[in-house]
């Protein structure tokens, strides 16, 4: 079964909204399992402290290494091939090929940085992949874990109702997804676009294609370009 281990400062965020709707449904069909570790459960002192001050000064506090250490090492015990993710600002950004890739594989073991972030040795002797979920700053990874594990578990043969839905979604082929309407046909004087209606369907998957292309264009310069360079050599390769 595919499993997600959390180790965060806040396990009973979890499973909160991947306890409900379709990854809730999911789990509780298992799946995938959902193992929320609390951070402090391996801290030593009496105070259960996780963080110190930062060396060289500066505001806030890091998170220790030799806990967060021993958190991963009694999660991930021998035979354990589950990639370790940091989720962080600072990491690559998630894209759906890697959430593909993670949903195929045995699960996920994310790791929930709080105060100023984590001690860089930890993630070094770790090996730990860093992750980031865009260009903004969260309080903390357990939102950010949640994303991550959300777009896997959705993705696990059998969760979502129709196969063909992952296929063609946006990212599937490197585009944005085409616009979708539903009845009524008419709403505020607003028509839904004639070839939708035209029982073609030839015709309808050409106009979702071209409108595909046109909005990744317009939105998304950077993933257009992308599309275009794939096109490209998949002519050349013939
Ligand atoms: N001082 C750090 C920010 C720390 S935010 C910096 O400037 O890079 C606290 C924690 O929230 C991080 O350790 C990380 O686990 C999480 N976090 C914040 N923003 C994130 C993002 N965009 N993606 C993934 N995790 C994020």
């Amino acid at each position: 079964m595919w499993r997600a281990s959390v180790i965060t400062i806040f396990p009973e965020m979890f499973p909160g909204p991947l306890g409900a709707s379709l990854a809730g449904k999911a789990r509780d069909k298992g799946f995938w399992a959902l193992d929320p570790v609390d951070l402090r459960d391996h801290a030593l002192d009496r105070h259960r402290t996780v963080d110190d001050t930062p060396a060289g000064g500066g505001p806030g506090m890091v998170m220790k290494a030799d806990v967060l250490a021993r958190a991963i090492d009694t999660v991930a015990g021998e035979g354990d091939l589950r990639p370790r993710i940091l989720l962080s600002p600072a990491g690559v950004p998630l894209t759906q090929a890697r959430v593909r890739a993670l949903a195929s594989g045995p699960g996920l073991i994310a790791i929930c940085g709080r105060f100023e972030g984590v001690d860089e040795r930890a993630i070094a002797a770790r090996g730990l992949e860093e992750i980031s979920i865009g260009d903004y700053v969260l309080s903390g990874g357990e939102l950010a874990a949640m994303v991550l594990i959300d777009a896997c578990v959705r993705l696990i043969p059998g969760v979502m109702g129709k196969a063909e839905s992952a296929a063609e979604e946006s990212f599937a082929h490197g585009l944005l997804e085409y616009p979708h309407y539903t009845r009524p046909q008419i709403w505020e004087d607003h028509a839904i676009p004639e070839v939708l209606l035209s029982g073609d369907h030839g015709k309808v998957a050409a106009w979702r294609q071209e409108q595909a292309e046109s909005r990744t264009r317009a939105r998304r310069p950077d993933l257009w370009a992308r599309y275009l360079a794939v096109l490209g050599r998949k002519a050349t390769e013939g």
